[in-house]
């Protein structure tokens, strides 16, 4: 599995990693959610900025699938 140079931080969801080469993408992104298991997707940039990046991730199906936690 790949990491982050730095651990995310708590309220974060620890899926969710930071592009710092943007030019890999066909278009801008400022990171991306990848779980194990789960390949590679890119949340819309509103669920971005209020689940991924807040406490609220931990709601998130795949978050939960990553971590074996039963759905909700
Ligand atoms: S909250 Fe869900 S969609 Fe967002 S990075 Fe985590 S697993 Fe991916």
């Amino acid at each position: 599995m790949e990491r982050s140079a730095k651990p995310a931080p708590p309220e974060m969801c620890p899926f969710l990693v930071p592009v710092t080469a943007d030019r890999l993408w066909m278009y801008p992104v400022g990171a991306y959610c990848r779980r194990p298991g789960g390949g590679v997707r890119v949340p819309a940039p509103a669920t971005l900025a209020s689940v991924c990046a807040t406490p609220a991730h931990r709601a998130c199906g795949g978050y939960r699938a990553g971590r074996d936690e039963p759905p909700r």
